[in-house]
């Protein structure tokens, strides 16, 4: 298999030179950019397999970035932002980034999710080529066609919203989505009272999930931003 190709939009040097040395040292292969302008026509000319997009740029901002690669492409784009803000995390997200790193962040960190994203990428790619409608992640198993779900052999008694939840976090695995995101899905409306009402659904479905819930394994909480559901080996 080839070495993955990473876009690297960063417009600070120094940022850019350590994203690009950990690259080389673990076997990828990269392009860079320095603007947004720049980031869209390398995007489009090379078709990398993942952008890595900071999300402060001189000449654009990298939301504007995100829905113009979204417009023609689904590759994923795992945004970097200065900002400790979750509004711009939140945007980014919305705007169809698949997942983020806040500045500073570590090389592990960086490792990490550019490896959530390639598990992410190859798993995609194996459903689409089995067209199943049997979703299976660790213990946990989606029948989507039966409409019922299992964990270790055993049928989850799941309400319905649960169930739709379950479905909509394991159709978008290894993916952060936003509350907006999944009360827009679940309820088609995105009120304060959905995004609380969403926190009692995610709680009594991870009961009957998750073996600690207090230390989740399978769905994981980003704070103030969603809810990711993760790949398991
Ligand atoms: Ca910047």
């Amino acid at each position: 298999m080839n070495k993955p190709l990473i876009l690297v939009v960063e417009d600070d040097p120094p940022v850019r030179n350590l994203i690009t040395t950990t690259l080389k040292m673990n076997d990828y292969r990269y392009l860079t950019a320095a603007g947004g302008e720049t980031a869209i026509l390398e995007a489009s000319s090379h078709n990398p397999d993942i952008v890595l997009l900071d999300l402060g740029l001189p000449d654009m901002d990298g939301v504007q970035v995100i829905r113009s690669i979204r417009s023609w492409s689904n590759l994923p784009i795992i945004v970097i932002s200065a900002r400790s803000e979750d509004g711009d995390k939140i945007e980014a997200l919305d705007a169809g980034a698949d997942d983020y790193l806040t500045k500073p962040f570590s090389v592990e960190e960086l490792l990490a999710r550019l490896r959530v994203t390639q598990r992410r990428l190859s798993y995609m790619t194996a459903e689409m080529l089995s067209a199943s409608s049997v979703f299976v992640n660790g213990k946990l198993k989606v029948d989507y066609a039966g409409g019922c779900a299992y964990l270790d052999g055993q049928e989850l008694h799941l309400t319905p919203i649960e169930y739709k939840l379950l479905c909509l976090l394991a159709r978008n695995v290894g993916k952060v989505l936003t509350h907006t995101f999944i009360t827009q899905n679940i309820w088609g409306r995105s009120w304060d009272n959905d995004v609380a009402s969403l926190r009692v659904f995610m709680a009594t479905l991870r009961k009957k999930l998750e073996p600690t819930p207090d230390s989740p394994q399978v769905i994981q909480t980003h704070i103030g931003v969603g809810y990711r559901m993760m790949k398991v080996e």
